[in-house]
């Protein structure tokens, strides 16, 4: 049968190599010129129009996150599909697209519920997993079929937010806040100012956001913060007692043992602490038992997305209910990665996001 030949794909087919950033080993990252990927019978490839940094991408750089060099980073992108493989129905070349970067294996118990963040065999794509495949850092990814989420119209730079958005929704539901919960986010980095526009578009009465960089929190309060408070100022439990007259969830979107304390011992009689920044490994933190016991508290985690939160991002994307274009302070090509990496390190800006194609 005759198919049409998209000049993408055209492009595609002619060159039969790509530019990827790749992490060769510890602080090292380096653009290589290597083979272009190719789709198995169930996969596509895509070529990359964005995708976002994320600290994930930082850690397997800093080798702060376990992971065998080399590799190359990158789980929050979109693109275009150029090929697909000839067992793959309802995608196809030409289908513009948001990569959930996963791969489920679709039948151990934690798939068997929805849990795909859990599965047993967790494979991700550019992110972290047990096995991690190249990821979006490149002109293009070869990704499951399975894993593509349509995005209509929307731009590639905003779609990018769907897997970090993704996360955030899921921990909307683990929090499983009720219409008009008080909300206090601890941390106005990208995924917290995220996390305040999630919990405010699911349900949130007041949202206490607290951040110690001055134009964080400006942003914060432009999002829709109902109040933004600095904790090197006043301690947040004083400014709260100000503020609010309880919290029903408490969300630590920093990934310090110190916050989580502070954050849990913030959290109302009833309430919920959301453990959402990744917290280095193997630290403790200090809880009293009785409270948990006699005030009926939550500790609750949240880890990555499901590919129901993924598709439920890329809805509430295209229904505006998120605003991502405050977050983005940088962009940049492949050879740029190094120095998001370096304005990470030093806590500058907001959201980065690379195009592989310039
Ligand atoms: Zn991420
Ligand atoms: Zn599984």
């Amino acid at each position: 049968m005759h198919r049409r030949v998209r000049p993408l794909e055209r492009a595609f087919l002619a060159r039969p190599t790509m530019r990827a950033a790749v992490i060769t080993d510890r602080d090292e990252v380096s653009i290589q010129e290597r083979e272009r990927p190719t789709a198995g019978p169930d996969e596509a490839v895509v070529r990359v129009g964005a995708c976002g940094v994320c600290m994930t991408d930082y850690h397997l750089y800093r080798g702060t996150f376990p992971a065998e060099y080399p590799l190359v980073p990158g789980h929050e992108s979109a693109g275009e599909v150029v090929s697909v493989g000839e067992a793959v129905t309802g995608v196809e070349a030409g289908d513009r697209v948001a990569i959930y970067p996963g791969r489920p294996c679709g039948d151990c118990r934690f798939c068997d519920r929805g849990r795909q963040n859990l599965c047993a065999d967790l494979v991700a794509i550019g992110g972290a997993g047990d096995e991690i495949l190249d990821g979006a850092f490149a002109e293009y990814v070869r990704v499951p079929a399975g894993s593509l989420e349509p995005i209509g119209d929307l731009s590639y730079e905003t779609a990018t937010f769907a897997e970090p958005l993704g996360c955030c929704i899921r921990g909307v539901d683990q929090a499983d806040i009720e219409t008009g919960d008080t909300v206090v986010i601890v941390g106005a980095g990208p995924i917290g100012l995220l996390l305040l526009q999630a919990f405010r578009a699911s349900g949130a009465g007041t949202v206490v956001v607290s951040e110690p960089v001055e134009r964080r929190r400006e942003t914060a309060a432009e999002l829709g913060a109902d109040h933004v408070v600095d904790p090197t100022a006043t301690p947040l439990s004083e400014r709260l007692t100000e503020l609010v007259d309880r919290v029903d969830v408490g969300v630590e979107a920093v990934g310090l043992p110190d916050t989580i304390e502070t954050t849990h011992s913030v959290t109302s009689a009833g309430g919920t602490t959301l453990v959402f920044g990744v917290p280095p490994q193997g630290e403790t933190i200090e809880i009293d038992p009785f409270d948990v016991y006699y005030q009926e508290l939550e500790l609750v985690g949240t880890f990555a997305l499901t590919p129901n939160t993924f598709s439920r991002a890329v809805t509430f994307l295209q229904g505006d209910r998120v605003e991502v274009e405050p977050l983005i302070t940088d962009t940049f090509d492949l050879s740029g990665l190094r120095t998001a990496f370096d304005q990470m390190a030093d806590n500058e800006g907001l959201k980065k996001v690379v195009y592989p194609g310039r």
